[in-house]
């Protein structure tokens, strides 16, 4: 089985596999571990990972990028219409209100769900794992930005499906680099202690995260998580993109915002730029050549002014670092260390923000890139039965507080936070009720400004029963992060509350209107109860038709670039052969052909080589493969002729021996 841990970035994914000795991070078939997370439609084939990469200029209409931040968003949330200004692709309404992308693919205009877009980059995270593992994989831990919303969890889980990953559990990005920090710390408190509490920041391409964690020995507790899903490396590279666009207006007199490539080329130079500004405070300059209207453009820019142009964002980095100070209830003689992680926070104004709210240096013992994949792993290898890993709880928070609301049977309504702000996750919680009607419970995110989504709507749940008995309702907010109801039960006599579960985090909760009526229920009775049967209508739900639909489509298109690749390789091997045999047959194989065979053969191998460039540039595998074939029934004697001829001294030299 399969031990994997994917950290799916915005820019780019990094995958961690579980071996007996240790877990390492895994390269790409371009050797590289960090695949960028692009995905290229073409008129045949798609290009997903580093492969993409090189189409991002060249057909940017057809090259996704950026996409992780659109998933699971309804298409009207101004924060996605805002975004599709600077998208080089086009994004469109998909029937469920939700946010696609049209490309042409295959010869046709086609759309694609960002669920199905996320499943081609896991289809290809898949694929490069199973090239290295050599064998098939399908368990895995996928990373996932704390502040997710639920609708956004279950289209990452939509999308391991369409990529027929088996997604054990969606780990929170910090919680993850947590793990990866604490298992391997030796020195931790005993659990009776005052537990050690670190800061983990993750700044990324798009967004800064934050997690105060509390370690003893075995067990790490996120105490609180903070973020700005909207602030990355990226807000950076926008800066100085709309920095020298402005320049070359009035220096070269071209606008790059007029033309898509240029733009894009900019950016590109832009981040390069960022980088190198971390590393050297001198003047660095950006040339790029014919960047529009064949004009060559040059800019150059120092830290100092670098830094005085990020102002503004640097300034953002602060908030979420107070933030979880007051909402961790800690001050900065709590915190043992600041540890930092990704690749937003090797700018030096970022990690000296950083430093000072904290009023400590910040650490790097982690690797920057690779931790949240090697903490998803880990966390993949302790879910695993086949497995063993060092045993270490983790308990995590949920970002934002839960509510259920409800019609009671005389009209009265019900509401009720069932989940504060970071309460511990995952945790399930035991509601009782009186009904003698169908009832349905509304659950919703409490507060709007916690939350970074456009909806507070979680779902709802409908019961079409109910006839006045007490009623147990069972809710979960599960391994993923996502809340449900469970079950749901009607109760004949009243059971000792929490006796009746064996769950580890559980706990039973009366909503306000039941408390008079239930002051009896302390002693043990026995009960007897039956399930109540009830139906979900989740917000923004991908149902199973849909996940099914999508898989196989995602199926179609691995057929498909399987034989594209297989028929490319028909091409090339069969040009291959014609160079081969063209080089050879007037040289080395001349005296193994007369004279007029040779000429013959020559010309047909010729008239191959210019189908090749014309009529046969686009053809179906099969005729590739007989062409070769045609071609070897002539070659192949002569070959044959030849390796003979060859092997005949050796040969006549063992004959004389063995006389
Ligand atoms: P996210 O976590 O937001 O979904 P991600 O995980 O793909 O995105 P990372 O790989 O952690 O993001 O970080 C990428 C960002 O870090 C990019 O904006 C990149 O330009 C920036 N970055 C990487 N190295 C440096 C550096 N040396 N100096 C400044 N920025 C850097
Ligand atoms: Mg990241």
């Amino acid at each position: 089985m399969s031990v994997i841990g994917y950290d799916l970035g915005n820019l780019s994914c990094y995958i961690a596999v579980a071996r007996q000795g240790g877990i390492e991070t895994i390269a790409n078939e371009f050797s590289d571990r960090n695949t960028p997370c692009i995905v290229s439609l073409t008129s045949k084939e798609r290009s997903i990972g580093s492969a993409a990469k090189t189409q991002i200029i060249s057909n940017y209409k057809n090259t996704i990028s950026n996409f992780k931040r659109l998933l699971g968003r309804p298409f009207d949330d101004p924060f996605v219409q805002n975004e599709m200004k600077d998208l080089p692709y086009k994004l469109s309404r998909t029937a469920d209100g939700g946010v696609g992308v049209r490309v042409k693919y295959a010869g046709e205009d086609v759309e694609f769900s960002m669920a199905q877009v996320c499943g081609m980059l896991l289809t290809k995270l898949r694929s490069i794992t199973e090239v290295n593992l050599k064998k098939p994989v399908q368990d895995c831990v996928l990373s996932v930005p704390s502040f997710f919303s639920e609708v956004q969890r279950r289209n990452l889980l939509a999308a391991a499906r369409i990529a027929n990953l088996n997604c054990l559990r969606l780990f929170n990005d910090t919680t993850a680099v947590a793990l990866a920090y604490g298992i391997y710390k030796q020195d931790l408190p005993a659990a009776e202690e005052k537990p050690r509490i670190i800061i983990f920041v993750d700044m990324g391409h798009s967004s800064l995260q934050v997690a105060a964690v509390a370690f003893n020995k075995g067990k790490l507790k996120v105490l609180a998580t903070s973020f700005d899903p909207y602030l990355g490396g990226r807000d950076f590279d926008r800066l100085l993109f709309n920095h020298f666009a402005d320049l070359f207006k009035d220096k070269y007199r071209i606008d790059v915002r007029t033309n898509k490539r240029a733009e894009l080329r900019l950016l590109i130079e832009c981040e390069k730029l960022k980088k190198q500004l971390s590393s050297n405070s001198g003047r660095m300059t950006l040339n790029i050549e014919c960047l529009m209207d064949d004009k060559d453009v040059q800019g150059a820019m120092t830290r100092t002014d670098f830094e005085a142009l990020c102002a503004p964002l640097i300034q953002r980095v602060e908030k979420p670092l107070r933030t979880i100070l007051q909402d961790a209830k800690l001050q900065s003689q709590d915190i043992t260390s600041i540890e930092i992680v990704g690749g937003a926070t090797r700018m030096p104004a970022v990690k000296s923000t950083i430093a000072e709210v904290f009023g400590m240096k910040v650490s790097t013992t982690l690797n920057a890139d690779e931790a949240v994949a090697r903490g998803c792993a880990l966390q993949c290898a302790m879910l695993s039965p086949t497995f063993k890993v060092r045993d270490f709880t983790v308990i995590d928070c949920t970002p934002y507080s839960i509510s259920l609301s409800w019609i009671a049977p005389m009209g009265e309504e019900g509401d009720m936070e069932i989940f504060p702000q970071f309460h511990p996750a995952p945790f399930s919680k035991m509601l009782s009720f009186y009904r003698k009607e169908p009832f349905a419970l509304q659950a919703r995110y409490t507060n709007a400004e916690q939350i970074h989504y456009p909806c507070q709507d979680i779902g709802l749940f409908i019961s079409d029963e109910g006839d006045g008995s007490k009623i147990k309702v069972k809710v979960r907010l599960n391994i993923h992060g996502l809340f449900s109801v469970i079950q749901a039960s009607i109760v004949e006599k009243v059971v000792v509350e929490n006796g009746d579960e064996r769950m580890e985090t559980q706990e039973e909760v009366k909503p306000p209107s039941t408390e008079a009526a239930e002051k009896v229920e302390k002693k043990k009775v026995k009960v007897k109860s039956k399930d109540l049967p009830f139906h979900s209508q989740l917000y923004m739900n991908i149902t199973e038709q849909e996940i099914q639909h999508m898989f196989e489509v995602e199926n179609k298109m691995i057929m498909n670039d399987k034989l594209e690749c297989e028929t490319s390789e028909a091409k090339n091997l069969l040009e291959e052969y014609v160079y081969d045999m063209r080089g050879k047959l007037f040289d080395k194989y001349e005296g193994y052909t007369t004279e007029q065979d040779r000429t013959e053969f020559g010309k047909i191998l010729e008239a191959t080589e210019h189908w090749l460039y014309e009529d046969g540039e686009d053809e179906m595998k099969a005729v590739y493969v007989d062409k070769l074939a045609q071609l070897k029934q002539v070659g192949n004697p002569i070959l044959r002729r030849y390796t003979e001829a060859q092997a005949r001294p050796a040969a006549f030299e063992q004959l004389v021996l063995m006389v």
